[in-house]
């Protein structure tokens, strides 16, 4: 029997005055962004890698890091775009998705559903997004970064 594979992902960027924020594939007008060698969305990135490792197919830094200048600014959304391609020429689809973003700003609640309905298109499978905050503890808590958590369920085709 084929059985379904579950994989994780997590990813933290400092975040930098100025720079747009992206996350969840949306862009947050009034929040700092997140530096970094793309374009920031810790919650795509996490969510890139839990599928990766899911699927065995390794990890982020492997596929989307700085050995890879073709990827310098990509957008969590292409990301997440080859990522699906890499898992469909494995055989794979991907069953469910989780993603949990980790900070103060910008507020995810507000627009919670328009992410799930975006992640959820991009990946033709349910992704639920939730977020927290770290009571002001850590780097997340004292505003220096944002990081996410993410879980993903790939079905082998057979
Ligand atoms: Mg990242």
């Amino acid at each position: 029997m084929t059985l379904p594979r579950v994989g994780l992902g997590t990813d933290v960027h400092p975040i930098a005055a100025g720079r747009p924020c992206w996350l969840l594939c949306l862009l947050f007008a009034d929040a700092d962004g997140c530096a970094g060698h793309s374009d920031g969305d810790v919650a795509a990135h996490a969510l890139c890698d839990a599928l990766l490792s899911a699927a065995g197919l390794g990890d982020l830094g492997e596929v989307f890091g700085t050995g890879r200048p073709e990827w310098r600014d990509a957008s969590g959304e292409n990301m997440l775009r080859h990522v699906g391609g890499l898992l469909a020429a494995e055989g794979y689809r991907v069953g469910n998705a989780a993603v949990q973003v980790i900070g103060n700003q910008p507020k995810v609640g507000p627009r919670r559903a328009e992410a799930q309905k975006l992640l959820s298109e991009l990946l033709d499978a349910p992704v639920s997004v939730s977020a927290t905050t770290t009571d002001g503890l850590g780097l997340t808590g004292r505003g220096e970064g944002l990081a996410a958590i993410a879980t993903a369920l790939v079905i082998p085709a057979e």
